[in-house]
């Protein structure tokens, strides 16, 4: 099955190049230059994931990221040529999936979507064994092959991230992850110290999931060290 890539840019020549990327390593590419048109593509076309620049001429790429959080789960890849730590930062907390500095290259951009589109396929991340998984009476059902979760009977869509938290903390109930260990059992790679934007996936995880966000049940937080999941699995 192709996968389809929304690359939203302004500037042509970096549009044109991420295109050829992407299109030689396989995937299917639909761009646009305006943030509104992509918030728009973004539930017409259904793509797989967003490329998407923080600088464009309309709307701010950061408010797209945020309306389009609002709405779906798709993976976004933010391309900023903001350097500054802070403003990185500031993009990880919109609570997308991961970043691209300019001047990037190409190459490395095209990695970092494959490793986001191949978090977001069906692919364990190491936590409870393959198949249905449920936890605290039923309230949590983790189907991990078909990709799938369920709370008190809905399915809920998450993000790649917020999938991976989730199964990570699902992996050993009760057991206390730091915000280190969930960045890196998530990305499988070091990921420059950007701990805390783990807590942004945290609460957009909580938002879909918990019943009281300001009560946590299924995600808990545990001061000073991390997060562990709240339901013991039904045996
Ligand atoms: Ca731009």
């Amino acid at each position: 099955m192709t996968r389809t890539v929304l690359v939203v840019e302004d500037e042509v020549k970096i549009r044109d190049l991420v295109r050829a990327y992407l299109e030689h390593d396989g995937l299917t590419v639909i761009t646009t230059g305006s943030g509104a048109e992509a918030l728009s593509l973004v539930s017409s076309a259904q793509p797989d994931l967003v490329v998407l620049d923080l600088r464009l001429p309309d709307v701010p790429g950061e408010g797209v990221a945020r309306e389009v959080r609002a709405s779906s789960p798709v993976p976004i890849v933010i391309l900023t040529a903001k350097s500054g730590e802070e403003e990185r930062i500031r993009g990880l907390e919109l609570g997308v999936d991961d970043y691209v500095t300019k001047p990037f290259s190409p190459r490395e951009l095209v990695l970092r979507v494959q490793a986001v589109l191949r978090r977001s396929a069906a692919i364990p991340v190491g936590g409870p064994a393959d198949g249905v998984v449920s936890f605290g009476g039923g309230d949590l059902v983790i189907d991990e092959s078909r990709h799938e979760v369920r709370v008190r009977g809905d399915l809920v869509a998450l993000t790649p991230t917020e999938w991976g938290v989730l199964i990570a903390l699902a992996g050993r109930p009760g057991r206390v992850y730091s915000r280190l260990e969930l960045v890196n059992r998530v990305r499988g790679y070091e990921f420059d110290g950007y701990e805390r934007t783990v807590d942004t996936h945290v609460k957009n995880l909580r938002r879909k999931i918990e019943g009281d966000t300001r009560e946590p049940r299924i995600v808990q937080t545990v001061l000073g060290a991390g997060y562990r999941l709240g339901l013991s699995r039904d045996s």
